[in-house]
């Protein structure tokens, strides 16, 4: 152990030295992580970058992306989304077929090879409308991969379809879909949930609709939505849940940690929240935890630079992260919510960012074969 290691806690670094010799640390040493300051701090984040090291190369990676969020009526009522109106609502849109067909051709135009479509709960939806998206997205290119559909929206979906899970999700794979975000996740604890998203579906709906998918060689990508009502404990939670699907079924292509952006949502307004403070040494200790708890089993680890803005993004790079998630060209979710970023960041500015934090850039595919070395 190198001299990051002297004169650290013992316990931490034992932990710490289980995760370098690629061992499976427990759920209650990952929380111990959580909580350390300091010197322990630091060697937490030497074991997280040379773990990521070893296993990329020094590599970091970014996709050529874009995103379409195809309607901002939902009903749901997560507390704490304010990307959601109802159709009432001069805001209120929802994209015709025609033009998610103009955004694609545009968007293949730009070099894009992900389309990641996502989009509110919106009743005057029927399930040709999610068949036709896929339809039109292939119909501009066939190699184009279509990332889209929250298991919260494949649920809607079964339910306007009539079918099963695994009918629905087969029905929409025939029809184009190539992989699915891990989003609706949050946090995949009840308690937590039933105050934050309190009609969206159960941790245990999440975990069947993910392992369909899986089972049905639908890769999905997998997240964590934190920094609000949850404490560590709920993380460990969270990713331990992760960490066993990812056993069962290997479907998980990433880890994307997505902190709250608290400035618009009702949840951070109402008297009685129980907002627990949250800033950025929290956001790096869960990116360098991840990566010891996931290791061997998720390697990718993603910051969402929309989230936490690209200047943070890029110092995650030395604290265990490996991807600098995609150039979107269009992201609304984040934006409604309060994030100062959003929309677009062109590969060059990717590359440059990337580069001054002393790694590699290239591009990769959704599923994470390398395009491109820059
Ligand atoms: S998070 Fe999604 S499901 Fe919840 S209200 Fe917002 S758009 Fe609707």
């Amino acid at each position: 152990m190198a001299a990051a290691y002297n004169h650290i806690d013992k316990k931490v670094k034992k932990i710490l030295k289980k995760a370098e010799n690629s061992e499976e640390i427990t759920k209650d040493e990952a929380l111990e992580l959580l909580k350390v300051t300091g010197n322990e701090f630091f060697a937490l984040q030497n074991t997280a970058n040379n773990l990521c090291f070893q296993k990329k190369n020094n590599v970091v990676t970014f996709v050529i992306n874009r995103n379409i969020n195809f309607t901002n009526i939902c009903y749901q009522g997560c507390r704490f989304c304010s990307f959601s109106v109802p159709n009432k609502e001069k805001d209120a849109f929802l994209l015709s077929i025609e033009e998610i067909h103009d955004k694609t051709v545009q968007a293949y135009h730009s070099g894009c090879t992900e389309i990641c479509i996502q989009g509110g709960i919106n009743p005057d939806l029927n399930f040709e409308y999610y068949l036709d998206i896929l339809s039109i997205v292939k119909e501009v290119n066939r190699n184009l991969h279509i990332h889209a559909f929250s298991p919260q929206e494949i649920f809607y979906m079964a339910k306007l379809h009539g079918t099963s899970i695994e009918e629905t999700l087969k029905e929409l794979k025939k029809a184009g879909l190539d992989s699915v975000p891990g989003t609706a996740a949050e946090i995949l604890v009840d308690k937590v949930r039933k105050i934050i998203c309190p009609k969206k579906i159960s941790t245990a709906q999440w975990i069947n609709i993910i392992k369909t998918a899986h089972n049905l060689d639908i890769p999905t990508t997998s997240t964590i939505m934190y920094g609000h009502i949850e404490d560590l404990i709920d993380r460990v939670e969270h990713l331990h849940i992760l960490r066993e699907i990812q056993k069962q079924t290997s479907g998980f292509t990433e880890f994307v940690p997505l902190p709250f952006v608290n400035e618009n949502p009702i949840l951070s307004k109402l008297p009685n929240f129980p907002l627990r403070l949250h800033y950025g040494m929290g956001d790096l200790k869960l990116f360098c935890v991840a990566r010891l708890f996931f290791n061997n089993y998720i390697d990718n680890i993603q910051c969402s630079w929309v989230k936490l803005g690209p200047k943070m993004a890029q110092v995650s790079l030395n604290y265990g992260v490996n991807d600098f998630s995609g150039t979107l060209m269009e992201e609304n979710i984040s934006k409604s919510a309060g994030a100062d970023y959003g929309e677009y960041l062109s590969p060059q500015e990717i590359t440059s960012i990337i580069k001054t934090a002393g790694k590699k850039p290239a591009q990769r595919d959704t599923l994470y074969k390398i395009l491109k070395f820059y």
